[in-house]
């Protein structure tokens, strides 16, 4: 596809008629979409806020006619680039598109808009008794579409699934400006391909997803949360079998490694005495009041190799535990000014091999590394923390990152549960070249002359 480098007085004319007041083409507006949480920069031409479909249809047809890249953006949460205008084009963003059109109590289903909030979008299904469980630890500041474009997961996944699990339906913009529906508002449905979960995690490579149907489900009526203490990583993540073994499926089940806690430690105000716990685990279960208590004995029962328990009934009583989790990003900071994130994801079987393995990593190649996570569905989040003034440094740091990608694949496992490919990573790393030709050829039924979010995912 030929670059286009610059927008004709032409091209301009014609997208202030199709976006009256939404069209932004100073540089320094512009900045604000030239990247996203990657921290990598593009140079798009121009962005648009459509308020209507029938905005994104027209200018779908006219850039497809054109060959002019489209780069849809929620809210720049990625970590790949995936919104990043690496070749001009036109960012198109959501944040007009923001209105939950309903929520039906009898269908338990929600119809929205990809703009709308993801926070905001669970408050006002949980005001009707409802719920909408995935919850990336972005939910703040990320989209609902954003976050099904890119398969968001998160910390509730292990009892619920991904967003992938909540998605039945959506209108979608073709290159070229069609409007088409894949699937709806019933909870089942096999009538051909599955055309709506294909544009579930295809990071913006196929259209613009302009309606979203999603599942809803009756919101538990209670929680609760341990925080188990254990003398090292190996009894922690050891501890993880046992919980599933005694018939337990928790929401969340989280890690946080060595490295952490012994900053955590020096740090204080840690709710564990310092001395003894070197690995921590924070678990919890939900479900109805009846059948909480029961569960809660069963789970305590269940880690036996805990050197220090504590638990939460309640929000009230949980959230300083979760709060202790929330404090993870920042205090990772005081090894190093830069770092690398991973999501990788290994069998839930392997995990202290794995983190075994991303230890003997960390030596091979001289970097800091710490773990974390979603253990109870496999998914590691492994950071290396660098200094990226220091070029061999950061060298370094890039190769163990991609080592850490190798050694999950390696054991069956994935490069990315949850931030995707985008240009941050090599999808040929755990697919074959075949695999992705067949995705590239799906690409092209839907994007012939390639404008979507072009040289990213696959
Ligand atoms: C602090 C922090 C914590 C995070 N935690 C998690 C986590 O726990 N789990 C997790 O999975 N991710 C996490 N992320 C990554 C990120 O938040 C998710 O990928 C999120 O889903 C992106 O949502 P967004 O609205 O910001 O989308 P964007 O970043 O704006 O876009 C993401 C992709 O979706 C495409 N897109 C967006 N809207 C549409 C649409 N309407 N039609 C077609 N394509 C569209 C874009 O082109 C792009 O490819 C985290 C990020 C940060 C910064």
């Amino acid at each position: 596809m030929p670059a286009i480098a610059k927008l004709s007085d032409e091209d301009v004319k014609f997208l202030e008629t199709v976006f009256p007041g939404a069209l932004i083409t100073r540089p320094e507006e512009l900045n604000v979409y030239a990247s996203d949480a990657s921290l990598q920069s593009g140079s798009p031409l121009c962005c648009v806020l459509p308020e209507r479909v029938e905005q994104v249809q027209a200018l779908f047809a006219w850039a497809d006619e054109k060959r002019i890249p489209i780069y849809v953006r929620g809210h720049g949460t990625n970590l790949v680039g995936d919104c990043v205008a690496f070749k001009p084009g036109i960012v198109v963003s959501t944040a007009r598109m923001d209105h939950i059109l309903e929520i039906n109590k009898g269908d338990f289903v929600a119809v929205v808009e990809p703009g709308v909030n993801t926070a905001q979008f669970q408050a006002a299904c949980e005001a009707q008794g409802l719920y909408y469980p995935p919850d990336p630890a972005s939910v703040k500041g990320s989209t609902v579409g954003g976050n099904v474009v890119t398969c968001a997961g998160g910390m509730r996944a292990v009892k619920y699934g991904v967003t992938r699990d909540f998605v039945l339906g959506c209108e979608v913009v073709l290159p070229g400006g069609d409007l088409v529906k894949f699937g709806g508002r019933a909870h089942k449905n096999v009538v051909g391909l599955d055309l709506a979960r294909l544009m579930v995690g295809s990071e913006g490579t196929l259209g613009f997803i302009s309606k979203l149907y999603l599942k809803l489900i009756p919101k538990p009526e209670a929680s609760a949360t341990v925080m188990a203490g254990f003398g090292s990583y190996q009894e922690a993540l050891g501890a993880v079998g046992g919980v599933f073994d005694k018939g337990i499926l928790p929401c969340t089940m989280e890690y946080i490694g060595e490295r952490i806690v012994k900053l955590m430690n020096e740090e204080g105000n840690v709710p564990w005495p310092a001395d003894k716990v070197r690995s921590v685990l924070l678990i919890q279960v939900d479900g109805s009041r009846e059948t909480l208590p029961i569960e809660m004995r069963r789970l305590e029962e269940s880690l036996p190799t805990a050197v220090w328990t504590t638990r939460g009934l309640g929000k009230e009583e949980e959230e300083p535990l979760w709060e202790i989790r929330r404090r993870i990003n920042p205090v990772v900071f005081a090894l190093a000014p830069n770092k690398h994130g991973d999501d990788a994801v290994v069998p839930r079987g392997s995990l202290v091999k794995a983190v075994d393995e991303f230890a003997r990593i960390s030596r091979e190649y001289n970097v800091i590394m710490v773990t974390y996570g979603h253990v109870g569905d496999g998914n590691i989040h492994v950071n290396v923390l660098y200094n990226a003034e220091d070029p061999d440094e950061k060298k370094r740091a890039d190769e163990a990152i991609h080592a850490v990608s190798r050694a999950a694949v390696a054991m069956g496992g994935s490069e990315s549960g949850e931030h995707g490919i985008g240009v941050v990573k090599d999808v040929l790393l755990q697919i074959s070249k075949r695999e992705r030709d067949l995705m590239r050829q799906v690409k092209a039924c839907f994007d012939p002359h390639g404008i979507m979010n072009p040289g990213k995912g696959y």
